[in-house]
């Protein structure tokens, strides 16, 4: 973790906006989104747009 030097604020707010689903808005569930960080474009949710789908980086 100490590594990223991310605060702790940071990284609270990076994960709230991480993509459970690879190319999914966290909010609306549009399933477009093609850009690692991209404003939703039906919602304007900002979406970490992260391939999570191992679970084990995060
Ligand atoms: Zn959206």
């Amino acid at each position: 973790m100490d590594n990223f030097k991310l605060s702790h604020e940071d990284a609270k707010y990076i994960v709230a906006h991480i993509n459970r689903i690879y190319g999914q808005c966290n909010q609306c569930k549009f399933d477009s989104l093609n850009k690692e960080y991209v404003k939703c474009p039906k919602c304007g949710a900002l979406n970490f747009n992260w391939k999570t789908d191992n679970g084990t980086e995060i």
